[in-house]
């Protein structure tokens, strides 16, 4: 079976392989030579000197740790959405007690820079931007050079989910900017789900040391003293981080510009494909959408499930289909990590032939 969902996504044979090493002492030697090449690793593939922390849990979790480790209950946050992953961002901020302005966008759209300059601007109150960079729920990317620079200008905290975009999406760290950047081994990274990754500048750092949210499992600082014994704070998802190891190495010996080339080409072919067929991507604007996962509209009358069960029967690819009110209004393919030219010619090949067939009767 060929899964092209946007994560878990399929892992190489030799990243599996690494997975199914033995177990080690996670305060021994061996366990330190792993923690060390993957936390560099992710610095190089993530383009920055910033503190890097493997934790184990999901992106949800490191989207968790980016809140409770900067904030207070009661501080103000902007917390932009343009979907489903955007929602949850801001919830887990509303959790917490932070005092959340909402600004939300259609989905399909993105988000609009001036908009939220001006909220900022309007409101010098506000502590910290919370943006998705790449929604999974839309196949959108938003524009995290602009939006980098925004946040720098006016002097607050930009916490990134990153979770579907960096490793699969530009996204240089230090160039663009984000004091906490989160990501997971499920997406871009061709390793098993169970480690989620962030990026944390010295100045979120810094604001951990005033912010008072609870936190015990995901506090940064607790990692930044045991990695510099390199260990983690807590038991690591050992298996899974042996397969990112490996998964890393073969990024890296690919090359950054190569695996970032490669997901441009895959996404500019699933969208050729889609216009080809007459089928409409949501996204608003092409300029936006994005090359780890495409999000296309069910036509009037047609059930994604349906299209969803035809794929998997017929071709044995199993594709996403969408996310809260728009479940069967969405085919999402993921193509991020590992994926080839072939596997999206595989994948246009299987709706150019299934789609015509629900339309008709349509
Ligand atoms: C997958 C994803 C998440 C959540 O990750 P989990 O590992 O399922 O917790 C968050 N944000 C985005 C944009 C994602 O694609």
């Amino acid at each position: 079976m060929q899964l092209r969902i946007p994560g878990p996504t399929p892992v190489p044979p030799e990243v599996l392989q690494a997975g199914a090493s033995p177990m080690v002492n996670h305060r021994g030697p061996e366990f330190a030579d792993l923690i060390t090449r993957v936390t560099a690793r992710m610095k190089e593939l993530m383009m920055t000197q910033n503190e890097v922390f493997v934790l184990t849990g999901s992106g949800t979790g490191a989207l968790e740790s980016a809140i409770v480790n900067t904030l207070s209950p009661g501080q103000k946050v902007l917390a932009v959405s343009i979907g489903e992953f955007g929602d949850r961002f801001t919830e887990i901020a509303h959790t917490f007690g932070a005092n959340v302005i909402r600004m939300k966008f259609e989905p399909g759209e993105h988000a609009d820079l001036n908009r939220i300059r001006e909220t900022l601007v309007a409101d010098r109150d506000i502590r910290a931007l919370m943006i998705t960079h790449n929604e999974t729920s839309t196949g959108v990317t938003n524009d995290m050079r602009a939006v980098g620079a925004l946040a720098k200008e006016l002097d607050v905290l930009l916490l990134v989910d990153s979770v579907s975009g960096i490793g699969a999406l530009p996204y240089p760290v230090d160039a663009w900017g984000g004091d906490v950047v989160a990501t997971g081994s499920q997406k871009g990274w061709m390793a098993p789900p169970g480690l989620a990754m962030v990026a944390v500048s010295q100045r979120a750092m810094d604001a951990g040391k005033e912010a008072k949210m609870p936190r015990v499992y995901w506090d940064y600082a607790a990692a930044k003293s045991y990695l510099a014994k390199n260990q983690t704070p807590w038991t690591p998802a050992l298996s899974v981080m042996y397969a990112l190891d490996k998964g890393l190495e073969l990024m890296v010996n690919e090359g950054l510009e190569n695996v970032l080339a490669r997901h441009a080409r895959v996404g500019q072919t699933v969208r050729d494909a889609v216009k080809s067929i007459g089928m409409q991507l949501l996204p608003k604007d092409e300029k936006y959408a994005s090359n780890s996962v495409t999000a296309i509209k069910m036509p009037e009358g047609v059930s994604s499930i349906d299209v969803q069960k035809a794929v998997r029967e017929e071709f044995d690819i199993e594709l996403a289909i969408g996310q809260g009110s728009l479940t069967p209004k969405l085919i999402r393919v993921g193509h991020l990590g590992w994926v080839s030219d072939k596997d999206i010619a595989d994948v246009s090949t299987a709706l150019k032939a299934v789609m015509p067939r629900f339309t008709k009767g349509a």
